[in-house]
């Protein structure tokens, strides 16, 4: 009883002390004018994709968090002059290779604030985390990889992609018990998603892809998919890819990602495109994503140039470009850069396509970017974001700056925050969400990078800040901090 009293007693002078605290610290603020933040966006035009907000506020950030959104004067230990800018949700990019410091870098100066592995993903996700964790200019995710893990199970002797085994042959009883085991260990280990890039692993029989997927769907995981066929040709064309993936994920529930649409569909994109919105309107959980370019970029020794590639996409040898040097391939080059393996630029994919994918609402931006392996790579990585936002939205006027901010901030988060609740702070500029955000010049920013000069900073950010942190700054990157924080999903054992 007198313990009970106490404790009620303790109860109810914690209430006085909070309501005599209460009047405290906002009387002491009141005498200064304002409650004072580590950090204020002052004056910008702030962007929410999610409430629809397009008007000039001030942003007040505590740590990592926006804690403040006001069109009143806020007082900030440090002030950033956001005057003619936009301030909007930093960029998700859901698709990138190239996931080391300099990548990171190139991706920062292009308004990225979290930069993820979902293709072709990992088959060791605890490592993959830990070789990044308080390393990182930006936040880093991985998916757990099909094609990593058959790989490792398969003893393929690639490095990136299969050349051996796991292209080209069915995995036995044993293998694909080991290859289910692997994907869920992952998955328990807080993989953001399923990777897998069955034109890669073409062996991989449509039972193989199924179990993958049943298991995707147990844990609430997207399959983020480069489809089986990305060709014109009957019988493996994209629309056949894209088939497979949209039965197996309404078969199973996992939600399904098409990866690169334009590059899987080439002319006929757009029918693709309307296999994924008909799918949607069935009720199946189906996303996709474009990049803003009209060539692709993959390893030369892969499966995708196994014989009758020219057929199959619609391409000759001097629409490939050899990355280390920027040559164009004959014959000869062909095979010969094909035995000592790399990366290629192709050039396959219509204008018409990629315009129409970017300027689609339901289509998200992501970038495919890839290892920095040449001076000539694809430019994608380093400028993706900017190109959209330059040259499509500015300059083309092929669809309007809150969709295709959407499409790069709020809908990436969307797609994984059922499985990663992290995510519902991302994407947004909202009291309460992570402080990671760009400030860019609507009417200066484009892409520097071309493929002849891939290696350039996009140019017209002038400021990101990851978790409260600026990593750049009046447009120039910010030695020494690394404020990136994992991305992924909670850890189940
Ligand atoms: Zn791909």
């Amino acid at each position: 009883m007198s313990h009970l009293l106490i404790r009620g007693w303790r109860k109810w002078a914690a209430v006085v002390l909070i309501a005599v605290a209460v009047p405290l610290i906002s009387g002491s603020s009141a005498s200064n004018g304002t409650e004072t933040y580590d950090l204020v966006i002052a004056n910008g035009r702030v962007m929410d994709p999610e409430s629809g907000l397009d008007a000039v506020r001030n942003v007040g950030i505590r740590g990592a968090k926006i804690m403040a959104i006001s069109s009143s004067r806020l007082e900030g230990k440090q002030t950033i002059d956001a005057q003619g800018l936009v301030v909007a949700p930093g960029f998700i990019d859901l698709h990138e290779h190239g996931q080391e410091p300099r990548n990171y870098q190139f991706q920062a100066h292009d308004g990225v604030t979290t930069s993820l592995e979902l293709e072709v993903g990992t088959a060791d996700v605890d490592q993959w985390y830990a070789r990044r964790e308080g390393k990182s200019l930006i936040n880093f995710g991985v998916s757990v990889g099909h094609i990593p893990v058959r790989m490792k199970v398969m003893k393929d002797a690639g490095t990136f992609l299969p050349v051996g085994d796991a292209a080209r042959r069915q995995a036995t009883p044993a293998e694909l018990q080991q290859i289910n085991d692997d994907i869920e260990n992952g998955l328990r280990r807080g993989a953001l998603a399923v990777g897998m890039g069955i034109n890669y692993t073409a062996a991989a029989t449509h039972d193989e892809i199924v179990d993958v997927f049943r298991l995707a769907a147990k844990y609430g995981a997207s399959v983020h998919v480069h489809l089986r066929h990305a060709g014109l040709q009957e019988p493996t064309t994209g629309l056949v890819g894209i088939e497979e993936v949209i039965a197996a994920a309404a078969a199973t529930g996992a939600p399904l990602h098409v990866v690169h649409i334009t590059s899987m569909g080439l002319k006929n994109t757009p029918r693709l495109i309307t296999m994924v919105k008909g799918a949607r309107a069935s009720g199946i959980d189906v996303t996709t994503e474009c990049y803003p370019y009209t060539a692709g970029s993959t390893q030369l020794e892969s499966a995708i140039f196994d014989p009758g590639w020219q057929d199959r996409q619609g391409i000759t040898f001097k629409d490939i470009q050899w990355t280390k040097t920027g040559e164009r391939l004959t014959a000869e080059s062909f095979e010969k850069y094909r035995k000592e393996g790399g990366t290629v630029v192709i050039f396959s994919i219509p204008e018409e396509a990629a315009r129409t994918a970017i300027a689609d609402p339901l289509i998200m931006i992501a970038s495919d970017g890839m290892p920095l392996t040449g001076t000539k790579i694809h430019p994608r990585g380093q400028a993706t974001f900017s190109r959209v936002l330059g040259h499509y939205v500015r300059e083309e006027r092929a669809l309007d700056l809150m969709t295709a901010l959407r499409k790069m901030t709020l809908m990436p988060a969307q797609r994984l925050e059922k499985r990663a609740p992290m995510f519902k702070d991302k994407g947004r500029i909202r009291v309460g969400a992570d402080a990671d955000i760009t400030v860019f010049d609507a009417d200066r920013i484009i892409d520097k990078a071309t493929y002849e000069e891939p290696l350039r900073y996009s140019e017209g950010i002038q400021f990101v800040l990851v978790n409260g942190v600026a990593v750049v700054k009046d447009g120039q990157l910010v030695d020494g901090v690394f404020p990136g924080r994992a991305a992924r999903a909670p850890i189940s054992q």
